[in-house]
C-alpha cells in the first residue's frame, strides 16, 4: 500500500467509525434513543418499528424536548447537555453523557430529529442523511420529541449483513424495551412492531404487575422479594426459589443504578447464591437491582455502557450473594423480607412503585404476549404423514447399551434416499469426535465441523414446519404423573384439545395432578415431563419458540456416537434445510477452517 500523509478523517466518517461502537443493529439504536427520552423525563414513550427496525424506527416522548437552537448540536458529536466536567463523569446518574449517539444514528442512517421544548412557541425539526444535513426548520409537534431513523446502514451494505432475519431484529427490539421498562414502571411504554400492538403498559404499574405481563404465571409465583443493604449499597428485586430454576439464562436480569447490564460479577454472584441448589446447567430467575452511589461505578468503560466496573467488587459480590441467599435457601426462608427500604433508590420510578408482594396471586395475566393456539400446529408439523413411526429418537445414552436408531427417526425415514448431497456440496465425512462433532472435508482443503446436537435439531424444525402429524400416540408403560400448580393446571386446561390432538394421552387425578399415558411418537418419552412442565410454565413461549423447544428436546444429543450411516444421514437432512447455519437458538451449526487459516494457526503466515 502506497503511504499518504497523516490526515484528520472528514466528520462524517469519524461519525461511522464511532457508530460502529454504539450503534450495532437496530435494538441498539431503540436503547440509545429510549434512554435519551427517560433522560428527557419522559414519563411515556411510544415505540414504533418496521422491517426489524431497519426499515424503521420511531421513538416519541413527552420529555424536556430540545430547544430549536440545539438541534443541529443533538446531532454532533460530543455535544451533550449532560456533562459539563470530567468530575461529572465519575459521578453520572443520566443514562446519556457521551453525546455520541444521535450523531452516530444520524450517520448510518436517515434520521429526522423532531422536538418541541417546554418553553419553545414551537417545534422544530432536522433532517440528517447518512451524516449531512438536508434541512431544518419549523415542525409540528405538540410536546416532547419524536426521532425517527429509516434505513439503518442503507449507505454501509458490510454491516447490513450482519444483522439477522427482519424477525430476529424486531425480537431483540422487544427484549430492549422490555428491560428497561422493567426498570421504570412509573413509565408508560408501547411498542408497535409492523403495525401491531406488541404491548401497552400504563404509567405507575408496580414491578410485579409489570413483569406479569411478560413471565408466566407459574415463574411469577416462584418469586420472592429480597432487599439487602450494606452501607450506601443496595440490593433489591425478585429472585425465583431454586426448584424453578429454568435451563436458560434469560430471566437473569441486572440493573446497576436503573441501568441493565450484562455483568460477569453479578451473575456469578447470583449463581453463587444458589450453589449446590440447582443443577450446574440451571439458571434462577433473578430480577436484581443494585443501587450504589455513582463513584462507586464506572460505567464508562463499554461505548453502549453493557458493562460497568465496580470500585469494590468483593463488596458487590458478597452483597448479591447475601441478598439472595433467602430466596435461593429454600420454602422454608422464602418469605419476603421485612423491609423493603429503598426509598433512597437512585431509580426514581422503581422506588416509588415498589409495592411487591410477593406470595399473593393478584398477578396480572399477561396480555399481549403468549396465548398462541401454536401447540396443535407444532405437533401436527412435527413429523410428515407418510412417515411410519415406528420408535421414538433414541435418548442420550449415559453410557454403553442400546445402539441409537437414528434411521429409525421419522426425520430421517421421510428424507429418503437422497441424491448425493454430500458429494454435490464438495463435502466427506471422516469421523466423528467427542462423540458431539461431525468431521468433514470440503473440496479437499477446508476442515468443517458440525455440531451434530444443532444440526438435528435444525432439521427437526423444518422438519416441524413443513409437515404435519396425524395425532398418533406412543403409549408409555409406566404413566407419568405431574403434580401442577393452580396456574399450571389451568394452562394444561386450555392446551388441553390440543395436547391431545398432538399425541399425548392425558387425564386428572383431582385439580392438581396431570396424568400422562401417552405421548407423541417423536417425542422421547424421558422428555415428555420436561417437556410439558416448560410448556406449561411458559405463557409467552409463541410458535417458533414451542418448535425449537421441541426440536430441542427431540434432537440427538452431544456425546452421543453416531455409526457413519447415521452421521451421514443426518448430515444430508442438515444439508437440505434452509437456514442450516444456524440451530433454532441461534448458535452456529458449523464452523469451517480454509487452508489460509489453517496456515495461520501453525504460524506459516
Ligand atoms: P447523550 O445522551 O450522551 O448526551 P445523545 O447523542 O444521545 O448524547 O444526545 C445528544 C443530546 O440531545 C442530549 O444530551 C440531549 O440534550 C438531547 N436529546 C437527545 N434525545 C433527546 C430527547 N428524547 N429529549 C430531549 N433531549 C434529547
Ligand atoms: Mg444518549
Amino acid at each position: 500500500m502506497t503511504r499518504q500523509p497523516i490526515h484528520l478523517l472528514p466528520e462524517t466518517l469519524r461519525n461511522q467509525i464511532a457508530a460502529g461502537e454504539v450503534v450495532e443493529r437496530p435494538s441498539s439504536v431503540l436503547k440509545e434513543l429510549v434512554e435519551n427520552s427517560l433522560d428527557a423525563g419522559a414519563q411515556r414513550i411510544d415505540v414504533t418499528l418496521e422491517g426489524g427496525g431497519v426499515a424503521r424506527l420511531v421513538v416519541q416522548d413527552d420529555g424536556a424536548g430540545i430547544p430549536p437552537e440545539e438541534l443541529a448540536l443533538a446531532v454532533t458529536r460530543h455535544a451533550t447537555s449532560k456533562l459539563v466536567s470530567v468530575a461529572d463523569l465519575f459521578a453520572v446518574t443520566s443514562f446519556g453523557f457521551r453525546g455520541e449517539a444521535l450523531p452516530s444514528i444520524a450517520s448510518v442512517s436517515h434520521l429526522t430529529l423532531t422536538s418541541r421544548a417546554r418553553e419553545a412557541p414551537e417545534a422544530a425539526r432536522i433532517e440528517v442523511d447518512c451524516g449531512s444535513t438536508l434541512a431544518e426548520g419549523p415542525a409540528a409537534l405538540s410536546s416532547g420529541t419524536r426521532v425517527e431513523m429509516r434505513r439503518l446502514f442503507a449507505s454501509t451494505p458490510a454491516r447490513l449483513k450482519f444483522l439477522r432475519t427482519e424477525a430476529t431484529e424486531a425480537r431483540r427490539c422487544q427484549e430492549a424495551l422490555i428491560r428497561m421498562a422493567l426498570a421504570r414502571p412509573d413509565v408508560a411504554f408501547s411498542l408497535v412492531i409492523g403495525g401491531r400492538e406488541v404491548f401497552r403498559l400504563p404509567a405507575g404499574e408496580t414491578l410485579t404487575a409489570r413483569l406479569g405481563r411478560f413471565w408466566p404465571p407459574a415463574v411469577l409465583e416462584g418469586l420472592v422479594a429480597f432487599s439487602r443493604k450494606h452501607g450506601e449499597l443496595s440490593a433489591f428485586g425478585l429472585a425465583g426459589r431454586p426448584a424453578y430454576a429454568q435451563n436458560r439464562a434469560e430471566r437473569m436480569l441486572f440493573y446497576v443504578n436503573g441501568r441493565p447490564v450484562q455483568d460477569r460479577l453479578l451473575t456469578r454472584a447470583a449463581r453463587e447464591a444458589y450453589k449446590g441448589r440447582i443443577l450446574s446447567g440451571e439458571y434462577p430467575q433473578v430480577l436484581l437491582f443494585l443501587d450504589l452511589p455513582p463513584e462507586e461505578v464506572d460505567v464508562n468503560v463499554h461505548p453502549a455502557k453493557l458493562e460497568v466496573r465496580f470500585r469494590d467488587e468483593g463488596q458487590i459480590f458478597a452483597l448479591v450473594r447475601l441478598a439472595l441467599a433467602p430466596a435461593a435457601g429454600g420454602d422454608a426462608l422464602a418469605e419476603p423480607s421485612a423491609s423493603y427500604n429503598v426509598s433512597d433508590s437512585a431509580a426514581p420510578g422503581l422506588a416509588a412503585s415498589w409495592t411487591a408482594e410477593p406470595g399473593t396471586s393478584a398477578l396480572p395475566r399477561p396480555s399481549s404476549f403468549g396465548d398462541k393456539p401454536g401447540l396443535l400446529r407444532a405437533w401436527q408439523s412435527f413429523v410428515s404423514p407418510e412417515s411410519e413411526r415406528s420408535a421414538p429418537l433414541p435418548l442420550a445414552p449415559q453410557g454403553e447399551g442400546s445402539a441409537p436408531e437414528l434411521h429409525s427417526d421419522p426425520a430421517f425415514v421421510a428424507a429418503g434416499p437422497a441424491a448425493q448431497p454430500l458429494s454435490q456440496a464438495g463435502l466427506e465425512y471422516l469421523g466423528q469426535i467427542a462423540d458431539t462433532y461431525l468431521v468433514l472435508r470440503q473440496h479437499g482443503e477446508k476442515l468443517v465441523l458440525i455440531d451434530q446436537h444443532a444440526a438435528h435439531e435444525r432439521v427437526l424444525l423444518e422438519n416441524m414446519r413443513r409437515s404435519r402429524s396425524s395425532g398418533d400416540s406412543q403409549p408409555l408403560a409406566l404413566p407419568l404423573e405431574l403434580g401442577l400448580h393452580p396456574a399450571e393446571a389451568a394452562r394444561a386446561q386450555e392446551l388441553w384439545a390440543e395436547l391431545r390432538a398432538c399425541g399425548f394421552l392425558l387425564a386428572m387425578s383431582g385439580a392438581d395432578r396431570l396424568i400422562v399415558r401417552g405421548v407423541p411418537p417423536s417425542l422421547p418419552a424421558g422428555k415428555a415431563a420436561e417437556f410439558l412442565r416448560e410448556i406449561l410454565a411458559d405463557r409467552s413461549v409463541g410458535l417458533t419458540g414451542l418448535w425449537t423447544l421441541l426440536s430441542c428436546k427431540a434432537a440427538i444429543k452431544a456425546g452421543q456416537p453416531l455409526a457413519r450411516d447415521e452421521a451421514l444421514a443426518l448430515l444430508e437432512l442438515w444439508l437440505d434445510a434452509p437456514e442450516r447455519d444456524f440451530c433454532p437458538h441461534g448458535r452456529p451449526v458449523a464452523v469451517s477452517f480454509g487452508a489460509g487459516e489453517l496456515e495461520r494457526l501453525f504460524k506459516r503466515k
